[in-house]
């Protein structure tokens, strides 16, 4: 039987990826051009939503999803990997301890505990929850991965009773209750990750990511340690590989069992001029071997090319514009490209997604 998950906000149909728009948007794009792209849900960031427009200016605009007029669900991320990020590469911006994380931003001071980070996500009216995590880097060393393999579980259960207190406080029952994710953590280690994920199951949570950077030093996935996490969550919770989105992982994890994805690559690497095609009709089965490339947007040989980006293509862009037109708007840096490519990107994602789905 195919799996769906039912949300506050609509039902998906997994494994499903999710654009990122960690800024409350998915850039570029309207929220109609994003239902349009046979998009399932979106997933946004706290941590970038509390900088710009801020939390009170979120929910004075009636939260999340009329703010940004998506009516599909939306998860939203906990800002643990954002955190880590800006003090892993300045450490004297911040400091991550127990209690939580302090950092400072443009000169203003931010305070950052599991408890706000679940405050905030449900103040905007997140469908998913995700629970705030210490990440580290898969090179990290044994006892700075052991030590995030504690705190992400302190933290976890502390997200977990913040959030069932919040849940009660508002009276949100069956349909209407988010679901609320805890990520498991511990690099490249295996031993941290098993214990991470049972930790977490003792806890209990409606689903699990897989947390941390899914990359080794060459940029290669940890195919491995995805498939051993995979082994330690029973099927019947939704299991996200946070952070994967080349369309190789995206499908190696999918794979594996993961069954959510989100992503920036899809979207940045569209405005960027990199537009991803099949080299197969997606609809004809099983995408085999080398079953995409990549088409430059700015290269010359298109100038001409009186035809779609893709043949197999049904997005807005594909049957309403030629390639000779994208590359074009391309060269001029008209604001129409960001737009018209990323409807296109977005929509291999999806058609790639409804391949997986039928075979996995
Ligand atoms: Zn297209």
């Amino acid at each position: 039987m195919k799996k769906i998950l039912d949300l506050p906000n609509g039902r998906l149909q997994l494994p499903a990826f999710l654009p990122d728009g960690t800024q409350g948007v998915v850039k570029s794009m309207d929220a109609q051009d994003v239902a349009g792209s046979q998009v399932q849900a979106v997933q946004m960031n706290v941590y970038h939503l509390m900088q710009r427009p801020g939390s009170s200016t979120v929910q004075a605009l009636g939260g999340l999803h009329a703010m940004s007029g998506w009516k599909r669900p939306i998860f939203t991320d906990s800002g643990g990997f954002q955190v880590y990020s800006l003090i892993r590469q300045n450490p004297k911006d911040g400091s991550i301890a127990d209690k939580g994380a302090t950092f400072r931003i443009e000169g203003k001071k931010f305070k950052f505990t599991p408890e706000k980070s679940i405050q905030l996500q449900m103040s905007y009216g997140a469908d998913v929850v995700i629970c705030l995590d210490d990440c580290t880097h898969v090179d990290d060393s044994l006892d700075v991965q052991t030590a995030s393999v504690q705190r992400t579980v302190a933290w976890a259960k502390r997200c977990r009773v913040e959030f069932d207190r919040l849940v009660a406080e508002r009276g949100l029952l069956g349909e209407a209750k988010p679901k609320l994710v805890a990520v498991v953590q511990g690099g490249g280690e295996k031993d941290l990750r098993r214990q991470c994920a049972e930790q977490l199951l003792e806890i209990g949570f409606d689903g699990y990511g897989y947390g941390g950077w899914p990359l080794d030093s060459e940029n290669k996935l940890l195919i491995d340690v995805l498939g051993w996490v995979r082994e330690f969550i029973p099927r019947e919770f939704t299991i996200h590989a946070l952070g994967v989105g080349h369309p190789n992982n995206v499908t190696a994890c999918a794979r594996l069992g993961y069954e959510l994805f989100d992503s920036t690559m899809p979207t940045r690497d569209a405005r960027h001029g990199r537009l991803y095609t099949f080299t197969v009709d997606p609809k004809a089965g099983w995408l085999a071997g080398k079953f995409f490339k990549y088409i430059y947007a700015r290269d010359k040989k298109h100038i001409k090319t009186n035809l779609p980006i893709s043949e197999f293509c049904d997005c807005h862009t594909c049957t309403h514009y030629t390639l000779g037109y994208i590359h074009h708007l391309y060269k001029v840096n008209d604001h129409l490209y960001p737009r018209l490519a990323t409807i296109h990107n977005l929509r291999f994602m999806t058609m790639m997604m409804a391949a997986l789905r039928a075979e996995v």
